[in-house]
């Protein structure tokens, strides 16, 4: 899952089909397809490891039917912080036009 983050309204948001933006309208982009992106180049890119996220959601349904204690350690997911494009981010080109 591709996120943008501004760090001038802090607001963060995943991507879709439309061109969506920030609250602040500073940090732009859209997915070309169901693989590839592409954002105007400002904020940050954040990925979220898929996998690691639906299991989070899992364990932390099975904790909080049981107790509300350590499911802050259960539940991490996995994320990064990437540059927009190149080798980091393959999927994802900057747009400046957005
Ligand atoms: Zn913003």
């Amino acid at each position: 899952m591709k996120l943008v983050f501004c760090t001038e309204c802090s607001d963060i948001f995943s991507l879709s089909l439309n061109v969506r933006s920030c609250r602040c309208g500073r940090v732009k982009g859209r997915y070309l397809d169901e693989r590839h992106a592409e954002v105007n180049g400002r904020g940050f890119s954040i990925a979220i490891d898929n996998v690691s996220l639906f299991k989070a959601i899992g364990r932390m349904g099975a904790l909080h039917a049981q107790t509300r204690e350590g499911y802050e350690q259960a539940c991490q997911v996995d994320c990064w912080v990437r540059p927009h494009d190149g080798e980091g981010n393959p999927h994802t080109i900057v747009n400046k036009g957005l």
